[in-house]
């Protein structure tokens, strides 16, 4: 499977597990505004997510996580190649807002 360069882990949107605490600290943290609160707890909207790939090298929610609970979403396995159009065409949507 392919991974991103950079990261240990396939490329893919992220998710959030339910041992989240709330802790508000990643959802400002989301250069592409993924990140919101759910019914329980955080929760990644996987149309938003790029693995950060277009602003960051790591995914900024997984580096400021205290607790180590966002994994890779194996419901939405993306190549490198599909999160960087992703991050192309959300720029796009931004620009033209
Ligand atoms: Fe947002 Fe990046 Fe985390 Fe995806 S990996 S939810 S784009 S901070
Ligand atoms: Fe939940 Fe981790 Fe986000 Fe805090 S940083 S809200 S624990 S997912």
């Amino acid at each position: 499977m392919a991974s991103q360069p950079g990261l240990s882990y396939p490329a893919m949107s992220l998710k959030i597990l339910d041992t989240c605490v709330n802790c508000d600290v990643c959802e400002p943290a989301c250069p592409n505004k993924a990140i919101s609160l759910g019914e329980e707890f955080y929760v990644i909207d996987p149309a938003l997510c790029t693995e950060c790939v277009g602003h960051h090298d790591e995914p900024q929610c997984v580096v400021v996580c205290p607790v180590e609970c966002i994994i890779s979403d194996p419901d939405h396995v993306e190549s490198p190649q599909q999160l960087e159009l992703k991050y192309r065409h959300l720029m796009t949507r931004e620009s033209a807002a």
